[in-house]
């Protein structure tokens, strides 16, 4: 069998590149997106889930940084209206850390550094006289409230493979990079499926988006030296029953100079996070600790009137920010920024160091443009296209869920929202035929019903339950075990039967 020829192979299906991997598409190339486990199996499904412009980065001085990602708010708003929308933030001031000056000084950066179309700008509250100060102890009096964007991170990831593969080009999960070498003006790169199978491609150029495995894939993988490196930086979440009613979320300070986000999550919880710890091991080895676990309910106990406990922790997760290594003493001062790194010793690699949920298409913009010279016929769209799933009339997610009401009217308000966050305009693909509950087939629990699980098997790449329960859905949050179990044994037998034909 004659090897297969792609443009580019990129390497890592985390957001930076899908990200990439659509963007090559778009550009009319001809990509070959390959993930070792599942997509955004990795950091990009264990982030805070913010599109934002990074508050504490302002402090840092990083404004480029804080001015690209102010202004991304607004365009991925536009890009996914069903993966990306406006949160709203209170700050609460805290006497004896960063003055009430300061903080205004910085969010009137912050209101007019990126520039603003649906966001609103900040103004302060006296949280003793407004609702959103209630949950909060009464030694808290005056706060700041500012907009950001909240994203679901693992689906923006999604819609950036399906787009990619939309536009002709290809995806395999479970497909690792073994090795590369250069053969003549091209790359020669042997893949391995979790079966054990190898395949070999060749390709014009590599991008090496590995994330926290980007220097082991240049070493081990490619066997190039790397100039740069990148300082892995582990940071956890806890989830627990809601500390609060409404829709608005709350940065709160620590005297350690760090912050942490208290997030409305999955309707009846809240999402903590996050930490800062430098990580020395295996990137695919990472674990929330008890520590991490007692120093986020401890800062919470500072501001909230009834604190969790580490015994309500109903989900812990923990992710490697793959920092470009600055040097910096302190993991929370390295720069957040992203660096891209092109060898051109004969057919171009590419090398993504850092970066950002929130900044992933303009990083992939100037992935593209630095390998631009190496392709006459790439042409890149001058303006965002929407994500997958994004085509909604006048991008307004809630006019869609009404309409989507009145189609499917027989399904729970609740499921047919959740459906319509996650799923965008393919809900009516999901759903064509459905009347009732009864066409949507076995009923795993909490909403999960086997027409969705087998839509995730044969069109968002789900092999395992773990890929439905915890990334496509956060359904896992709220199914007993019992019922996960029965997801695991449903998956398990409908592989046995679409291998034996
Ligand atoms: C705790 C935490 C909170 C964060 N919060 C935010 C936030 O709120 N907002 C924000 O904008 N950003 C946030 N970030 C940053 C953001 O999550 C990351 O910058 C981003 O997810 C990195 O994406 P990536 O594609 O570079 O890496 P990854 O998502 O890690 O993807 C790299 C992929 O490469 C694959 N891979 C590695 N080697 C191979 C190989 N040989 N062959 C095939 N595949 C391979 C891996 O399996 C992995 O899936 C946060 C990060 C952390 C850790």
């Amino acid at each position: 069998m004659t090897a297969k020829s792609y443009d580019l192979l990129v390497v890592g299906g985390g957001i930076n590149g899908a990200g990439i991997a659509n963007h090559a598409a778009q550009a009319g190339l001809n990509p070959l997106l390959v993930e070792q486990g599942d997509l955004a199996g990795a950091t990009s499904s264990a982030s805070s889930k913010l599109i934002h412009g990074g508050l504490r980065y302002l402090e840092q001085r990083q404004f480029r940084l804080v001015r690209e990602s102010l202004g991304e708010r607004e365009v991925l708003l536009k890009m996914a209206p069903h993966l990306v929308r406006p949160l709203s933030f209170v700050l609460p001031h805290h006497a004896g850390l960063r003055p009430a000056w300061l903080i205004r000084l910085g969010l009137f950066c912050y209101d007019h550094l990126g520039g603003r179309e649906r966001l609103p700008t900040s103004y302060g509250i006296n949280l003793r006289r407004h609702a959103w100060g209630e949950p909060l102890q009464p030694a808290f009096r005056k706060g700041f409230v500012y907009a950001d964007c909240w994203a679901d991170d693992a689906r923006l990831v999604l819609a950036n493979a399906l787009q990619c593969q939309e536009l002709g080009g290809t995806v395999r999960t479970r497909t690792r990079l073994e090795l590369a070498h250069r053969e003549g003006r091209q790359w020669r790169a042997e893949l391995r499926s979790a079966t054990g199978q190898s395949e070999v491609v060749y390709t014009r150029a590599l991008v090496n988006a590995a994330g926290p495995w980007v220097e082991q894939v240049l070493k081990q993988r490619l066997r190039l030296g790397a100039r740069d490196s990148v300082k892995m930086v582990k940071g956890s979440h806890i989830v627990v029953p809601a500390l609060h009613p409404g829709p608005q979320a709350y940065i709160l300070q620590h005297q350690d100079g760090r912050i942490v986000f208290v997030l409305p999550y999955e309707g009846r919880f809240s999402l903590i996070g996050t930490t800062d710890i430098v990580h020395d091991g295996d990137p695919g080895e990472v674990h929330c600790s008890d520590a991490e676990v007692s120093y986020l309910c401890e800062l919470v106990g500072q501001y909230f009137q009834r604190p969790p406990t580490p015994e309500q922790v109903v989900w812990r997760f923990a992710g490697v920010r793959p920092l470009y290594d600055d040097r910096s003493e302190n993991p929370s001062a390295i720069t957040r920024d992203y660096t891209l790194r092109l060898d051109r010793e004969g057919a171009p690699v590419l090398s993504v160091f850092g970066g950002k949920l929130t900044t992933y298409r303009q990083l992939a913009r100037h992935a593209m443009q630095s390998l631009q010279p190496y392709f006459d016929r790439m042409r890149l769209p001058d303006n965002p296209t929407t994500l997958v799933g994004g085509d909604l009339p006048g991008g307004d997610f809630e006019a869609f869920l009404q309409d989507a009401r009145l189609r499917y009217g027989e399904l729970e308000p609740d499921l047919l929202l959740r459906l319509a966050r996650q799923f965008g305009d393919r809900l009516h693909k999901l759903l064509a035929g459905v009347r009732d509950t009864t066409d949507l087939g076995q009923h795993f629990g909490a909403g999960l019903y086997e027409r969705e699980v087998r839509y995730l098997q044969l069109e968002e790449w789900a092999v395992s339950a773990e890929d439905i329960l915890w990334r496509r859905t956060k359904r896992g949050l709220h199914m007993s075990a019992a019922e996960q179990a029965a997801l695991v044994e449903w998956m398990a037998g409908s592989q046995r039967y679409s291998a034996g034909g």
